[in-house]
């Protein structure tokens, strides 16, 4: 495990509720895997408070850490959304087993809103080294607006043949003249998305309830539990 201090570099409105936090890194030796997660602690009333965080960037990315947080109206997440460049934190980490496997190369990757964290490292991580994986990614959110990483997605998609992403749009304001998929991620959808969902193996991520709502929706398909790997943001409903 590495443990560094450091201070805020840089913040990035991603959405209307969502920011990206960027931050030096001030140690050797500091690694980690795409998918993993760290411990971030900062001042919240003088006091120190920690939170469980996946990494957004990817370890193709020198120098710095990130991650990606839905500004909620708890006093950690005020807290952080008061931080300005300069403001302290601790980082400690790595942690976690939700990571890219050696050998299997064809995926699916399922997520809403904010789980798109440990997938956006993976992904990036994936396209800077030009690796051979074969995913298809299903991603629901309330609107066009409410995409994080929309742009970036847009273009590691269009670079990388191999990873096939379709937007699901959860929430009553479809932009005019939508031709992509609508509501909530379902099995049939499933089925008619990735066709050979017997060969994938899935990677569910974001809050606990949605966690548990895909994995039911994957397991109904017959795939057995061993095929799925889960990233549950606990501390969210
Ligand atoms: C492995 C992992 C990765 C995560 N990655 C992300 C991420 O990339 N982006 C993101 O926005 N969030 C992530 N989370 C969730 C994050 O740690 C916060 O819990 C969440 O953002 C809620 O914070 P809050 O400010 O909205 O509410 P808070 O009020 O700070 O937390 C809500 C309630 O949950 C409790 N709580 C907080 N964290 C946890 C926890 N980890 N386990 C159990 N109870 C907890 C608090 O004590 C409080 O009662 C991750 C969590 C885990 C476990």
């Amino acid at each position: 495990m590495w443990q560094f201090e450091s201070e805020v570099s840089q913040v990035v409105k991603q959405t209307p509720e969502i920011k990206t936090f960027r931050f030096p890194i001030h140690a050797k030796g500091v690694r980690y895997l795409p998918g993993q997660f760290f411990f971030l602690t900062i001042k919240v009333g003088g006091k120190d408070a920690i939170h469980h965080f996946s990494f957004s960037s990817s370890p193709t990315e020198k120098g710095y850490i990130e991650f990606t947080k839905r500004i909620t109206g708890s006093d950690f997440s005020q807290a952080l959304d008061a931080m300005k460049p300069g403001t302290w934190a601790r980082l400690r980490g790595p942690v976690g087993f939700f990571t890219l496997p050696r050998k299997h190369r064809r995926l699916a990757f399922l997520s809403g809103g904010i789980g798109i964290t440990p997938l956006r490292s993976m992904l990036r991580y994936i396209a800077d080294k030009e690796l051979a994986y074969d995913i298809v990614m299903l991603y629901d959110n309330k609107s066009y607006e409410d995409i994080p990483f929309r742009e970036e997605l847009d273009e590691i998609t269009a670079s990388y043949p191999s990873l096939r992403l379709e937007n699901v749009l959860s929430g009553p304001d479809l932009p005019a003249g939508w031709k992509g998929k609508t509501g909530l991620i379902s099995g049939d959808m499933l089925r008619e998305v990735i066709p050979d969902y017997e060969e994938r193996r899935f990677y569910v991520s974001g809050p606990p309830r949605m966690v548990i709502s895909l994995e039911s929706q994957i397991l109904g398909l017959g795939i057995p539990q061993k095929q799925v790997m889960r990233d549950s943001f606990t501390g969210y409903d």
